[in-house]
């Protein structure tokens, strides 16, 4: 109760200052670029820079380079906003680390990435349900959401309690962010996908990645939103290559569902930075 009322007072207090949060700084301009020395991990540190863009890892089972497209994610997880090369992000991560009883050497590897990942997809209900054997049935009801509405590139179908969702944390970013009327960022260019859709794409197009989504895809749930974050040159939206995904996950708009879309109940599917799934509040 003490610490509600005293967070009640910092957000009063920068309302009539005109300052913004920590966090909205975050989100508008990116990681820090002073932040305290933190000599004890210097090393770490360097070499936490070097991997940004030279390490070479399969963390969601095929090849990648480099670490940098998941650091908004990381940097959320163990929570600084110092960037990813900098000593006091290393030195964040050991406490991380160590309160996971994980060797706490303030390395990004792929032991302390495989331990984020593991708290990442346990937000996900679909995955849980999946680890269980279990396929969910497409929902009893779904919802249009109006062509109208802003930010909305097109009519989708979703579950009547994503909806309710996804209206209010659209309309918190799109006044967070700036979004003028008709800008695309976060509209929803995917939803509810029907089981039968997803296999006769996945023939047509001999594209099943990997054949989950003819098997049994999360958009079947009518939870499973694709949420527009613009696309690097020569890619569509919902590329998984690895430079698109990079210039997805550097924008303010990723940031933004990074520091709040959980607050609304949406779990991102990390290896794919449009993909965000509503679930009961964990
Ligand atoms: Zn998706």
């Amino acid at each position: 109760m003490m610490l509600r009322a005293f967070l009640s007072l910092v957000v009063a207090a920068q309302a009539l200052c005109g300052c913004a949060s920590p966090r909205a700084t975050w989100v508008r301009e990116g990681f820090k670029t002073s932040c305290p020395a933190r000599p004890a991990f210097a090393e770490a540190a360097s070499a936490n820079a070097a991997g940004l863009d030279d390490l070479v890892w399969s963390p969601w089972g095929t090849e990648e380079t480099g670490w940098r497209v998941y650091a908004p994610a990381v940097a959320a997880e163990i929570r600084t906003r110092c960037g990813p090369e900098s000593q006091a992000f290393a030195a964040t991560l050991a406490r991380w680390q160590a309160r996971r009883a994980l060797a706490a050497d303030g390395r990004m590897s792929a032991a302390a990435f495989e331990r984020m990942k593991t708290g990442w997809q346990a937000r996900r209900s679909f995955v849980a349900l999946r680890a269980q054997g279990v396929c969910p049935d497409p929902p009893a009801e779904l919802m249009h959401v109006g062509e109208d509405e802003p930010l909305m590139a097109k009519d989708v179908l979703v579950t009547p309690p994503t909806l309710k969702a996804l209206r209010a944390l659209r309309t918190r970013a799109a006044r967070e962010l700036k979004l003028k009327p008709g800008d695309p960022t976060l509209a929803v260019f995917s939803a509810f996908r029907s089981p039968d859709y997803d296999a006769e794409r996945c023939a047509r197009e001999q594209n099943c990645n990997g054949v989950v989504r003819a098997l049994c895809s999360a958009h079947r749930t009518g939870a499973a939103l694709d949420l527009t974050l613009g696309a690097a040159p020569g890619y569509e939206v919902d590329s998984s290559a690895g430079p698109n995904r990079l210039h997805q996950t550097q924008t303010p708009a990723y940031r933004w569902l990074v520091a709040h879309a959980r607050r609304y109940g949406f779990a991102n599917y990390v290896f794919e930075p449009w993909h965000w799934e509503w679930g009961p509040a964990s």
